[in-house]
């Protein structure tokens, strides 16, 4: 075998998912064609569908602020560390520019939004990621604010509930962004400890570092139907190895079958399972037995 070909970089897997979501939108009459079925859509029937295709059920990639309004009761979810940002640590070739541009397409200052707010009345700590900056990756802004999540929610017991979509690890920060790997782990097992549930709602794609530390940590993990979670992506893993994988692998549902995850949960019942799990779990919170 070829060592130069073995180690040629493939094409990111990410890339080809990221672009699906670019949908050509009618300027005019604000109509798309489905990139899942090919169907004519008005954009009032998606939206109201939970950005979801009422024909295929293809999800449409939605922001981390939209999760929130979906899943947090109107009007209660308080944010924490709204200006909390990365730098740049390394001086990485054209990653303030690109941290300036993620900022003006996502409207948010990072990758993800940390806070409290009540789910059906029950008050949870909840992060949700957003792809729309820099594909959801962690840098030490993330890292940080998800810790400071995880801290104040064991500190004020109250359970997390956690929204993930991310290609991984942020490579323009180098070590500095694979520390939070550790560091978030870290975070939640002291809430894990302190008698704390964890739920998290994979969403598509979850990868890399993120599925490689908090992403998996849950005691309950849920995902959406259809979401690549993996920790490299499927066209990588057939490049390296130089086999065809299986359809459908890294699915929601193939990670289902080998009890990687706990369930598929539709994007309109998220909100009500969630509240299920809680009312479950006496609110989320329970002194801890050691
Ligand atoms: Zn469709």
């Amino acid at each position: 075998m070829n060592l130069k070909s073995l180690f040629k970089q493939p094409q990111n897997t990410l890339e080809g998912t990221e672009s699906e979501q670019n949908v050509k939108v009618n300027a005019k009459t604000g109509d798309f064609n489905c990139p899942g079925c090919g169907a004519p859509l008005l954009r009032t029937e998606v939206r109201v569908n939970y950005y979801s295709c009422p024909k295929c059920d293809y999800y449409f990639r939605i922001g981390g602020r939209r999760r929130l309004d979906f899943i947090c009761d109107k009007g209660s979810f308080k944010e924490f560390d709204a200006d909390m940002i990365s730098h740049d640590p390394l001086t990485f070739p054209n990653y303030s520019e690109k941290l300036d541009a993620a900022r003006q397409k996502s409207g948010e200052k990072e990758a993800v939004i940390c806070g409290v707010g009540k789910i059906n009345g029950y008050p949870c700590a909840v992060f949700s990621m957003d792809a729309n900056f820099m594909m959801g990756s962690m840098g030490a802004a993330v890292g940080e604010k998800i810790t400071k999540l995880f801290e104040y929610a064991t500190e004020n017991k109250l359970p997390v509930l956690g929204v993930t979509v991310s290609g991984g690890a942020r490579m323009q920060e180098g070590m500095v962004s694979l520390v939070q790997m550790a560091k978030t782990a870290g975070a939640v097992k002291k809430h894990s400890d302190a008698g704390g549930l964890y739920i998290v709602l994979l969403t598509n794609p979850t990868t890399g570092g993120v599925t490689a530390s908090f992403a998996m940590l849950g005691d309950i993990e849920l995902a959406e139907p259809g979401a690549l979670v993996g920790f490299a992506g499927p066209r990588v893993i057939e490049q390296t190895l130089r086999q065809k994988l299986p359809d459908g692998f890294q699915s929601a549902e193939s990670t289902l079958k080998c009890g990687y995850i706990d369930a598929i949960v539709e994007r309109p019942h998220q909100k009500n399972f969630i509240t299920a799990l809680l009312k479950m779990h006496n609110g989320g919170f329970c002194d801890a037995v050691n």
